[in-house]
């Protein structure tokens, strides 16, 4: 079956070039196994109907999705490169860590996993207290019944309750009203460390990669600092094309990528049909001139 990459044009207003190569990499994308809305293998069939080439699934905190996805993109012709997208936090701003490339076996790696996720169904709890202080009972189990992987349970789910009770009809509306710091949703969590997560991925041989990085609620000054930090851990890479980036954000950023000397990467960020910035593979080229991640990558 083939999608095509609709209204991503008027949404972004970026025009795509014609394709003259087939190569379409799309290395971020979430499945059941945490908050996207398609199983593993579907997230695969329809990449492969948009014309992605080259695809990595980067579940929040988990990668049991991989043996699946990797499965499906064997039999569709995909180059499947593992990934996982690691929650992490830098002087106490929420940060996400994109790990490519790894060995899904390396014990360190994987327990270093265990430990990021272990919060978050006792986070969840705290959060569901939080909407019956203010009146609003029953969401912890509301959100729970969203998801699919139930160790994986993420403000994604309590934002799907909160619109199909009708509350808001968009999730991000209710991101906006309830679950972001200040607001009465919200609960501190303690995530992964900086160092522990590029500690563990580059321990199972994988390559480290911001992600998003126009969505922290970062000064220049903290983002060059962070940045920084970033790089004397030995992180590689930096997402210049996804699909949360504006065409500002994507020069912003290619710039920071020549200055930091990092490797590029490009990711939709999908999460379901309906819920995402942008389809899978439904992006703009990266920069000529900046290094592509994928060389760094044994594919
Ligand atoms: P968590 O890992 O539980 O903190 O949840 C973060 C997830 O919530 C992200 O990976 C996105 O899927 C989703 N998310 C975060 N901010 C927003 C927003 N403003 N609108 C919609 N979804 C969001
Ligand atoms: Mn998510
Ligand atoms: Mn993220
Ligand atoms: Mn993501």
């Amino acid at each position: 079956m083939r999608w095509e990459c609709a209204s991503i044009h008027v949404l972004l207003r970026i025009s795509f070039p014609p394709v003259s190569s087939p190569a379409n990499f799309d290395f971020h994308c979430h499945s059941t196994v945490s908050d996207g809305l398609l199983p593993p293998a579907e997230v695969v069939a329809r990449a492969a109907g948009l014309g992605v080439s080259h695809l990595a699934l980067t579940d929040h905190d988990d990668i049991d999705g991989l043996p699946e996805a990797r499965q499906a993109a064997e039999e569709r012709g995909l180059v499947f490169v593992n990934g996982v997208e690691i929650s992490i936090e830098w002087e106490g701003n929420p940060i996400h860590v994109v790990g490519l490339g790894f060995d899904a076996r390396h014990p360190g790696f994987v327990e270093g996993l265990v430990s990021v996720r272990s919060g978050r169904v006792e986070r969840a709890r705290r959060m569901g207290d939080a909407f019956a202080a203010i009146g609003i009972p029953g969401v912890f189990e509301g959100a729970m019944r969203h998801a699919g992987n139930p160790l994986l349970i993420s403000r994604a789910h309590f934002a799907r309750h909160l619109v199909e009770t009708g509350l808001f009809k968009e999730p991000r509306n209710v991101f906006d009203h309830y679950l972001v710091p200040g607001k009465p949703g919200y609960v501190e969590h303690r995530w992964a460390s900086l160092g522990a997560a590029l500690g563990w991925i580059h321990a199972a041989g994988g390559v480290a990669v911001v992600a998003h990085p126009a969505r922290y609620k970062l000064s220049s000054g903290q983002m060059r600092r962070f940045l920084g930090d970033f790089k004397d851990l030995g992180g590689q890479a930096i997402e210049v094309v996804c699909g949360s980036h504006s065409p500002d954000h994507i020069l912003h950023y290619a710039r920071l990528a020549r200055q930091f000397a990092f490797h590029a990467s490009r990711g939709s960020d999908f999460h379901g049909p309906v819920e995402s910035y942008v389809d899978l593979g439904c992006l703009p080229a990266l920069p000529e001139d900046l290094k592509p991640v994928w060389r760094l990558l044994d594919i």
